[in-house]
């Protein structure tokens, strides 16, 4: 029996788009309350009744969201142009190392823009 499974997550980071006109304003320094969504496909593990310890996947997101909380994106190897697509792309792709079953990432950088990887 196959569920899908969603649990958030929320960073502080400063960034600035350093690939757009100066007269743009995300091309000056500013900062964004992130809040990351992860969707994970599984099947339930009758014994338990669940397909993960929503716990577990905080442990092992924990070490990644380290690396961009309350940091200068700009400044994290892979995030020299922290763009909401390439941050979902480097939290997707280090976040699938150590949950196999995730399917989908979602960052939004405000609460009325979603980015997601990959696209289904
Ligand atoms: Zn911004």
């Amino acid at each position: 029996m196959k569920f899908e499974l969603k649990q958030h997550f929320q960073i502080e980071s400063a960034r600035f788009l350093p690939k757009l006109e100066k007269t743009h304003p995300c091309s000056r320094m500013h900062g964004h309350s992130f809040k990351i969504i992860l969707t994970l496909i599984g099947n339930m593990d009758p014994t338990v009744g669940w397909v993960i310890d929503y716990n577990e996947i905080q442990s092992r997101m924990k070490p990644i969201l380290e690396q961009i909380d309350h940091r200068v994106l700009n400044e994290v190897p892979g995030l020299e142009n922290p763009t909401s697509e390439y941050l979902t792309k480097w939290i997707y792709d280090k976040a699938r190392a150590v949950l196999p079953t995730l399917v989908r990432v979602t960052v939004a950088e405000t609460p009325a823009t979603e980015c997601s990887y990959p696209v289904a």
